[in-house]
């Protein structure tokens, strides 16, 4: 199992949900307790719902890798990491379980009490590494866990571009420089669109404002 020490002032703020993207539970549970994998995670929620406690929250688990969110940057140190066993983009994607959302469901709400996690900081993977991760991905619903991101945004001004925009959702200033293409399909991602494209549409503005203010 790999692990550090959490340092001192770094406190845990964040939940980072994952999917396994393995072919199944059995393997992604081998990769992610090994000593040779360069991963690890605190928790893994199977299919059917059970929840495998790999390990414990106060020590930092190696699930973000490479990542960025607001100011923050190495959120492996600031964060708790979920996986939900699913084969992911590469060995066929399919819909989230309704015991895998009732688990994660208490979870979080444990997880929210016993470290003060605010709403805003559940996070994907996809948010806080957008050019590298895709996970958990379209087929991942937010509303299934009740958890409103974005309920305390105030506007500040009456026209928004694409750059405010995604800076509001929370990505880092680097990735939204160099990486805006991957960041507005981070976007499209967690807004359960079927078609995850680059592409700025009317329509798209116009759901990733209400997203944010709503
Ligand atoms: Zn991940």
């Amino acid at each position: 199992m790999n692990y550090s020490f959490r340092k001192k002032n770094k406190i845990v703020k964040y939940i980072v949900i994952h999917y396994t993207g393995m072919k199944n539970l059995k393997l992604a549970y081998k990769k992610l307790s090994a000593n040779s994998s360069n991963v690890s995670v605190h928790y893994l929620i199977s299919r059917d719902g059970i929840i495998f406690n790999l390990l414990c929250p106060k020590y930092k688990a190696w699930h973000a890798g490479q990542s960025k969110w607001k100011r923050n940057t190495n959120i492996n140190d600031h964060s708790i990491g979920i996986e939900l066993e699913n084969k992911g983009h590469e060995f066929g994607y399919t819909s989230f379980t309704s015991m895998q959302y009732s688990s994660l469901n208490k979870l979080i709400k444990f997880l929210k009490k016993d470290f003060y996690i605010l709403d805003k900081n559940i996070l994907f993977h996809s948010d806080v590494a957008p050019n590298r991760k895709k996970d958990p991905g379209e087929k991942f619903l937010l509303k299934q866990i009740k958890i409103n991101r974005f309920k305390n945004n105030k506007k500040s001004k009456e026209n928004y571009n694409i750059e405010d925009m995604l800076y509001i959702y929370g990505f880092h200033k680097t990735y939204i420089n160099r990486h805006k293409k991957y960041c507005i399909m981070a976007v499209k991602r967690s807004m359960n669109y079927l078609k995850i494209t680059p592409s700025i549409s009317k329509i798209f503005l116009k759901d990733f404002y209400n997203l944010l203010f709503h």
